[in-house]
């Protein structure tokens, strides 16, 4: 058995699941939150204890410190040998990463070196990385990046119709988001449909806050709605989703902006909640469309950018075996998976209602025996993603996997 670190570092938190492999249990959830504030939080929570610690956490690297210690204190691990492995989500792997990669310090500077395509996350995970190599030196670190799982997305569907060179100089094209997420989801919908991914044309519809789709076709992304940024694509909680260029810089100019801010208007105060002026929280605005007419509008908007998105992509794939619902509202709101698929009725999409009802948060089939298309819930696991990339590359404890498969 070896114990691995999930970890997910933000510009002021950073966030861990603590799993035991190859059983995949998760043992602990451990957070520090507002690190460089006067006042911080150290979370530590498992399966019938919770630590919760006000103090100040002033880096990322003091944090690492003060949970590794707070694990050996309340005994969860009794020390640091137990930890096999660490792995670090990385929002931005560019070109240069298809596929999560054990980390040394040239991969560490190329991490760094990606921060322009991500630059209020990869420098936040890069510190968290260094953290942890001083912290448990010795012990594999792997990184594992939001856009591998799209680089195999084709030219024609990477490149935006702008001169080829700002391809070339700058790397102006499309590199996605979520693909941890997918990689998970789309395994597990083939495992639930009992059939090879290789054979599925399958559309993911990653609705949480951050939302975005996926067509896949033999086993792979082929195409995807976030773009250069996680900014483009359909209506998000509070990022705008695609929109005319040109009406971002009227914008600007009408409203003297830099482009800064303007770029922030687009990810912080748009979609739902720019829409609505009432919340980006889809459960607000479900409590409210009946009386409210901008949360009305705004909630049939986030539904018509979907079906619009998973009506191109079954052109793409010339057809639609599965599709799947994931993340918050995926996998809890049952009204905008009925809506949405109300309007699939043209590709033969059928659901049961009251299955879809009273499905939340689990894994289950949605659509009737007779649907054309197997449409499922598959809650996301990113964590596990990653757990399960550490001890594939780190090879640990690879005798005690190869055990656990024989024997599934
Ligand atoms: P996420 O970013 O995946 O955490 O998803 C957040 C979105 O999911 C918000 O719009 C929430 O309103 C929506 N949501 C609906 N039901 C739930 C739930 N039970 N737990 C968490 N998020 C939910």
């Amino acid at each position: 058995m070896s114990k691995i670190l999930a970890i997910n570092a933000g510009s002021s938190s950073l966030k861990w699941r603590l799993i035991e492999m190859p059983t995949e249990k998760v043992i602990a959830k451990v957070a520090a939150e507002r690190i460089g504030q006067a006042i911080g939080t150290i979370k530590v929570v498992g399966n019938g204890f919770k630590v919760v610690r006000e103090m100040p956490v002033p880096s990322h690297h003091e944090a690492v410190q003060m949970l590794l210690k707070t694990l050996t204190e309340q005994k969860i691990i009794n020390d640091f040998s137990e930890i096999g492995g660490v792995g670090h989500r990385v929002v931005a792997g560019g070109e240069i990463f298809h596929q999560s990669t054990l980390i040394d310090e040239h991969v560490l500077e190329q991490i760094e070196s990606l921060a322009e395509y991500a630059p209020l996350h990869n420098p936040a995970e890069a510190e968290g990385i260094r953290a942890f190599m001083a912290a448990l030196p010795g012990v594999p670190e792997v990184a594992v990046f939001d856009t591998s799982f799209h680089q195999t997305l084709s030219e024609v569907n990477y490149l935006y119709s702008i001169p080829y060179d700002y391809y070339q100089q700058y790397g102006a094209r499309k590199y996605g988001a979520h693909g941890t997420s997918y990689r998970y989801v789309s395994q597990r919908a083939a495992e639930l449909v009992q059939q090879p991914l290789q054979d599925l044309k399958m559309v993911v519809a990653h609705l949480g806050n951050g939302v975005s789709l996926d067509a896949i076709k033999d086993g792979q992304s082929y195409n995807t709605s976030m773009g250069f940024t996680p900014l483009a694509g359909v209506t998000m909680g509070t990022r705008a989703g695609d929109i005319d260029a040109s009406l971002v810089a009227h914008l600007q100019e009408k409203l003297n902006l830099t482009t800064e801010q303007m770029i922030d208007v687009l990810n912080t105060k748009s979609g739902l909640l720019g829409l609505s002026g009432v919340s980006s929280d889809m459960r607000d605005l479900l409590a409210k469309e009946a009386t409210n007419h901008r949360a009305k509008i705004a909630v049939e908007i986030f539904v018509d950018r979907i079906v619009q998105y998973i009506g191109a992509y079954v052109a793409q794939l010339n057809g639609l075996d599965t599709l799947v619902f994931t993340a918050g509202i995926g996998e809890n709101e049952s009204e905008i998976r009925l809506r949405i698929c109300q309007s699939l009725g043209y590709l033969g999409v059928e659901i049961d209602e009251e299955i879809n009802a009273k499905t939340r948060g689990v894994e289950q089939l949605i659509s009737t025996p007779t649907s054309k298309v197997k449409v499922l819930v598959v809650p996301t696991d990113e964590e596990l993603m990653i757990a399960r990339d550490v001890v594939e590359l780190g090879q640990i404890e690879s005798q005690d996997l190869k055990v656990a498969h024989a024997q599934k």
